[in-house]
């Protein structure tokens, strides 16, 4: 890496007062996305197959490893940087960008997350000797976590307990029940599962959320489901099921009760996947720039962009660019355990802009380049649909963040009306 090289483009998130390792990373993700990954993404996308061979490149770059802490051999990226370089990932290929978005949370939350996190000493001690093992399978053997929380109930949204359960038995855990959307299905070599724990007296309760790990290769583990959806095709989120499943003691990605104090104290955990949209926003944008001046690869070289309605069009495309760019690093920037009542609305307010915007944006490429832009050849009618699935995407879908933002602008912690 080139820790001291200027960026020769302008960062899907804008431009900013990077760091030396945000620009090395920045540049280390542009290359990648503009060498590998961008003549790659059509591929997935008719497919509805895993991006494997970015995968690859990836590892080899050292970029599965980014949120593992130095001392543990991986990147040390925080928050911030991680979330700028996603962005980054994303302007060549959303689904890349968001599947690996679930494999580093795992190590993000677990790492520089959970040092903001309130544990006890005991649970601290065993969380530094757990988490250890599984920066080490990243480090050493390149190994991808997904993410599965979703269920198809009210738990994704917060609201109610994970129906997957988990009992404690001699050794370790034994899982039952259900995730759907599960991208990497099939590509993981490990499923950070969120379920709750049975404590036997049938009282579910969301403080009893465990966070473990399941190996995909355990006994009464299985993919189910076809997988053919509108948008974000090579995520593969198909569904899983866990049946007496077995995970050992050191498989729990946080200690007991953890993983709910968590998502109470660090909101922006939640905000990681609106940088892959960012980054989609980004390239309707660039695309658009191109097509109306007649400059892109393999097409004729017609020029569009002396119409003025084209050119109120890319302006107001460029605006709400802009907004989306500023919302979001600042709310990257600030970022950080038990925020304000100002930066958690703000956050909200960060995530309704990116994952609405980024449609906006790619449905107003597609009006203005007009019907020869809409072909399969070309990425704009892909980024149209990737662009469609973030505001879908829980804890905080579109109309949560309406809901969580209106209510809590409305009533203070505890109000409540006669
Ligand atoms: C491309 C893609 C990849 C994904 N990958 C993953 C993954 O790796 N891991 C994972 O866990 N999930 C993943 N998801 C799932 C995603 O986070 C949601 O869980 C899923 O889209 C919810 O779909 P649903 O139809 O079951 O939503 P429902 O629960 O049926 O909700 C439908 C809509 O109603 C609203 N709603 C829901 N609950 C409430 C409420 N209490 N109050 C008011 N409104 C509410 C929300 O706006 C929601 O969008 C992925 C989704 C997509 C599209």
């Amino acid at each position: 890496m080139h820790a001291s090289a200027s960026l020769d483009f302008t960062p899907a998130v804008g431009d900013h007062a990077f760091t030396a390792k945000q620009r090395s990373l920045l540049a280390l993700a542009h290359g990648l996305g503009r060498d590998r990954f961008a003549a790659r993404a059509a591929q997935w996308d008719e497919e509805a197959s895993f991006p494997f061979a970015n995968y690859d490149d990836l590892r080899a770059a050292g970029l599965l490893k980014i949120c593992v802490p130095e001392a543990h051999g991986g990147l040390g990226a925080d928050y911030a940087t991680y979330m700028m370089v996603a962005a980054e990932v994303g302007r060549f290929c959303g689904a890349t960008a968001l599947t690996w978005n679930m494999h580093v949370s795992s190590t993000m939350w677990t790492g520089v997350l959970a040092d903001g996190i309130p544990m006890t000493e005991t649970q601290r001690a065993e969380h530094a000797r757990r988490s250890q093992l599984h920066f080490r399978r990243v480090v050493e053997q390149g190994a991808i976590y997904a993410q599965p929380f979703s269920e198809g109930s009210a738990a994704a949204a917060g609201r109610a307990p994970f129906g997957t359960t988990a009992r404690k038995v001699e050794g370790g855990w034994l899982v039952n029940g259900r995730k759907i959307f599960a991208s990497l299905s099939g590509a993981a070599n490990y499923y950070g599962v969120l379920c709750t724990e049975d404590k036997g007296d049938e009282k579910p309760d969301a403080r009893d959320t465990l966070y473990l790990a399941v190996p995909a290769t355990s006994p009464g583990f299985a993919i189910s489901g076809e997988w053919n959806p509108l948008g974000m095709r090579g995520t593969v989120s198909r569904n899983l099921t866990f049946q007496d499943v077995f995970v050992s003691d050191d498989e729990q990605l946080m200690p007991r009760g953890v993983y709910f104090k968590g998502a109470q104290t660090w909101p922006a955990m939640f905000f990681t996947l609106a940088p892959t949209y960012l980054g989609v926003a980004n390239a309707a944008y660039d695309f658009t720039v191109r097509y109306l001046r007649g400059e892109v690869p393999g097409e004729p070289p017609v020029k569009r962009r002396m119409y003025p309605t084209k050119q109120v069009a890319v302006a107001q495309m460029r605006i709400q660019l802009e907004q989306m760019r500023s919302l979001f690093l600042r709310a990257v920037l600030e970022a950080r355990p038990n925020p304000s009542k100002d930066e958690r609305l703000r956050l909200y307010a960060a995530q309704y802009t990116v994952m609405e915007g980024a449609n906006d944006i790619a449905r107003l490429a597609i009006r203005t380049c007009g019907g020869q832009s809409m072909m399969k050849h070309l990425p704009l009618e892909r980024l149209y649909r990737d662009s469609r699935c973030g505001s879908l995407m829980l804890p905080w879908t579109a109309e949560l963040v309406l809901d969580r933002m209106g209510r809590e602008t409305l009533y203070e912690a505890g109000e409540r009306d006669e």
